[in-house]
């Protein structure tokens, strides 16, 4: 049988139906329109069906119609239309947009109250309605005004899973009014206002599942205008729901995860949107490791908390049922019936048990790269397959939520790589500043110059300064610039820079740099000029300080070694002029002699005159001598002054200090603020000092372990200042304990043995008294104490 044309089946309906244009005047009209209107086909082609609407509804359907073109939606109302004898009827009228885009034509169906009986009862005597409403391929039902099923068509029982029977009368006995009940809100809505109704209700479904129905409800008034049935019109939406369901959440979660919200938010919406979509359903995602070797719970929504513990952090085990078995063969697994299933000796089979699950999907979770970034676990009480759309659902959430474990996985790397490079960075800055070095690069080919941080504060130029030679050059001294210029030729021809020059600063100062530059092919595939800067100012100074210092030190050992030299030799003349004062008598007395040998009679001058010579020729040089020693001593006269004996003790100890640090000696320095100040010679008690420190440490020079001395002042019962130092020496045999102190007495075998005398004979000058003694445990103390006052 052929395909019946459109226009044949509108002709066949049992209902007016017209077409309009985008004027509102009819295009089309099938006969029963023709019939009942008796309205005119104008020349043009059209017929103003306007004119055949009560004048009290005309107002309101103009209203109507214009807004339902405004928004595109169906119209659908109850109106009054003239026949052709001039009466008017009432009929529920339904316009629907013929296409997409606005101020279109409509297609209009209306049903009328002329095609029941005057009491608004629904004619079957032909059974012509009921064939036209079966054919429908829509549920259509009829509604007593007190909310009982009158008639329903095939559809309906299709849709609520009843036998298909053919008498009216049967099908309502097989609706139970329960399943209807969702539909009476919306009736009683329409009763309340008496308008129709477009709506939507969630009822029953023959598989037993809750869905979604869109209803469109005109009420059918009889003769006088009143509401003898409702007509309802309905659709299962159900799966436009699912699929707008779907899609909205999808654009949500999708949303998500370009937000960069966290994976864990994402994932569980992803469970949830399966879990919503799909029957008996129970998801988690559990993220695979880069190694793929341990899973991490990702979300588990509706799952007990059993569950996670189960995988959170544990290595991908095959004991771990189908989402081990999915993450090591990357392939789907799948347990039909986890009772009979060799499963269910195993922890996760007896967990699914207890939880009355009996089935478990696994599929693995592939990032846009191919990888496999986790399981996506179904677990349902018992095996059914899914349908198109729970597939569709299930497949949308595998993609995305392998994006959004990608996608954080990559996040996450790059954060770690921004951080350890914010460190290095931060690293580079600190030690670049730590070593007050600046870093400069100069890309040759392109041009472009970058400097550190450090390299503009040592140079001291402005941070927002763009890095350039020429700018560097202006700071450079005048009297350096031209070995600025030669070096940077130097460095850019491809030897290594390494040079010192001057630049002045802002405020006028100078600083010393150390330029270092070459060409390398490290950073780039080509040449890059690169180089440090170092401010070496401060060694510099320091460097002069310590020459300068140095200078001291050597003119003050040379000072000291002089006094040394001076008093030894002055020592000497004592011992001299004292070894020298005997003779000296001698030949007095012999000059007297002499005398007295030419008082005789007769004298005898020859010999006493050449007696008398050579002893005044001996005295003359003997006492020549001894005074040109005693120029020689001018210095060693005594300056007595106030004086502070810390400070002496600590000059010393300065000029000394290289010379213990090359013995490896610790000195302990402990020194009482509190001591009085003396009297006396500053430079002879330096010397005593000095002798004292060279003993101690020669002392010391054989010793095995540490070499330590302890120097300290102090003041002693009667208020004298006492300065001792203590060492760890061989320290004095008991036998020599007398003798240190003697002219010529010494043990080393390149002594003088003179140091001690004359010391002590400094000390005493000073009205002081020098000791020596043994320590309890190791080495020798030697000491001395200066009264307050010095000897008058
Ligand atoms: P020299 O140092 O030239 O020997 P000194 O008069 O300074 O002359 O010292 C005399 C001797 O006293 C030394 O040779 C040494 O035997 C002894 N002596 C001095 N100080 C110490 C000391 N701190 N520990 C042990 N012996 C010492």
């Amino acid at each position: 049988m052929s395909k019946p044309s459109a226009a044949s089946v509108l002709e066949h309906l049992p209902g007016l139906v017209w077409t309009t244009d985008e004027t509102g005047a009819a295009t089309y009209a099938n006969r029963h329109f023709e019939a009942y209107t008796g309205l005119e086909w104008e020349p043009s082609g059209r017929i103003q069906w306007l004119t055949a609407l009560h004048p009290d509804d005309t107002s309101s359907i103009v209203e109507r119609l214009e807004n339902a073109q405004r928004t595109g939606s169906h119209l659908m109302t109850d109106v009054r239309l003239r026949r052709s004898d001039g009466e008017y009827r009432w009929f529920a009228v339904s316009a629907s947009p013929l296409s997409d885009s606005l101020n279109q034509g409509y297609c209009w169906l209306a049903i009328g109250s002329d095609e029941s009986s005057a009491d608004g009862h629904f004619p079957n005597s032909d059974g012509r309605m009921q064939r036209f409403l079966d054919a429908l391929p829509t549920q259509a039902l009829l509604v007593s005004p007190t909310i009982e099923l009158e008639f329903a068509n095939q559809e309906v029982l299709r849709w609520h899973g009843l036998a298909r029977g053919p008498h009216p009368l049967r099908r309502m006995d097989n609706l139970d009014s329960d399943e209807l009940i969702g539909i009476t809100g919306p009736l009683k809505h329409l009763l309340e206002n008496g308008e129709p109704y477009a709506g939507s209700y969630q009822a029953v479904h023959g598989s037993g599942n809750l869905h979604w129905i869109d209803v469109r409800m005109v009420p059918i008034r009889d003769a006088g205008g009143r509401v003898a049935r409702y007509f309802v019109l309905q659709n299962d939406a159900q799966d436009l729901r699912h699929a707008s369901y779907l899609l909205a959440n999808e654009v949500k979660i999708l949303e998500m995860v370009a937000r960069g919200a966290p994976t864990a938010d994402v994932l569980h919406k992803l469970c949830r949107l399966v879990e919503d979509l799909s029957t008996d359903c129970s998801c988690c995602v559990l993220e695979l490791s880069l190694d793929r070797k341990y899973f991490r719970v990702g979300a588990a929504p509706s799952l007990p908390d059993e569950f996670k513990e189960i995988f959170d952090g544990k290595a991908v085990d095959v004991g771990l049922g189908p989402c081990a078995s999915a993450a090591i063969s990357r392939k789907k697994a799948e347990v039909l019936d986890c009772a009979s299933d060799g499963l269910r000796e195993s922890a996760i089979g007896q967990l699914m048990l207890v939880n009355d699950f009996n089935a478990c999907l696994a599929i693995p979770i592939l990032s846009p790269y191919g990888n496999t970034a986790g399981i996506f676990a179904i677990y349902r009480h018992r095996h059914v397959a899914f349908t198109p759309h729970e597939r569709q659902v299930i497949d949308r959430a595998l993609l995305i939520a392998g994006i959004s474990i990608d996608r954080t996985r990559h996040e996450e790397a790059l954060l770690k790589r921004e951080a350890q490079l914010r460190r290095s960075q931060a690293q580079l800055v600190a030690a670049q500043r730590i070593s007050s070095t600046g870093s400069f690069t100069f890309d040759i080919q392109r041009d472009e110059n970058i400097w550190s941080e450090e390299f503009y504060r040592i140079l001291d130029l402005d941070p927002t300064l763009k890095p350039s030679i020429d700018a560097v050059r202006e700071r450079v001294h005048p009297e350096d610039l031209e070995l600025f210029n030669t070096e940077i030729q130097r460095g850019l021809s491809g030897d290594g820079a390494d040079f010192i020059f001057r630049i002045v600063t802002t405020d006028a100062s100078v600083k010393f740099i150390r330029g270092l530059a070459r060409v390398t092919h490290e950073i780039e595939d080509y040449p890059v000029f690169m180089g440090t800067v170092q401010d070496i100012t401060n060694s510099k100074r320091a460097e002069d300080a310590l020459r300068r210092g140095e200078e001291a030190l050597t003119k003050a050992r040379e000072d000291l070694a002089y006094v040394s030299r001076a008093m030894t030799i002055s020592a000497l003349t004592t011992s001299i002029a004292h070894e020298v004062s005997q003779p000296l008598s001698g030949i007095l007395a012999n000059a007297n002699t002499c005398l007295r040998l030419l008082a005789r009679d007769p004298p005898n001058v020859a010999a006493a005159s050449e007696t008398a010579r050579r002893t005044i020729r001996d005295t003359m040089r003997a006492t020549e001598v001894i005074k040109r020693l005693r120029v020689m001593f001018n210095r060693q006269i005594p300056v007595m002054e106030e004086t502070n004996l810390n400070e002496i003790t600590r000059e010393v100890i300065a000029l000394s200090s290289k010379d213990m640090r090359d013995r490896s000696i610790a000195v302990t320095v402990q020194l009482d603020p509190e001591v009085p100040t003396i009297t006396g010679d500053r430079i002879q008690l330096q010397q005593v000092i000095l002798n004292m420190l060279l003993n101690a440490a020669e002392a010391m020079a054989d010793i095995e372990g540490p070499r330590s001395m302890v120097v300290r002042t102090h003041s002693d019962a009667v208020g004298s200042t006492v300065l001792s130092i203590a060492d760890v020496g061989i320290g004095i045999p008991a036998e020599n304990a007398d003798k240190l102190f003697e002219a010529f007495f010494t043990t080393k075998r390149n002594g003088m043995g003179i140091g001690l005398s004359i010391s002590r004979s400094i000390i005493e000058n000073h009205g002081g008294v020098m000791w020596a003694e043994m320590n309890n445990g190791p080495g020798a103390t030697v000491a001395f104490s200066i009264p307050r006052q010095a000897r008058p």
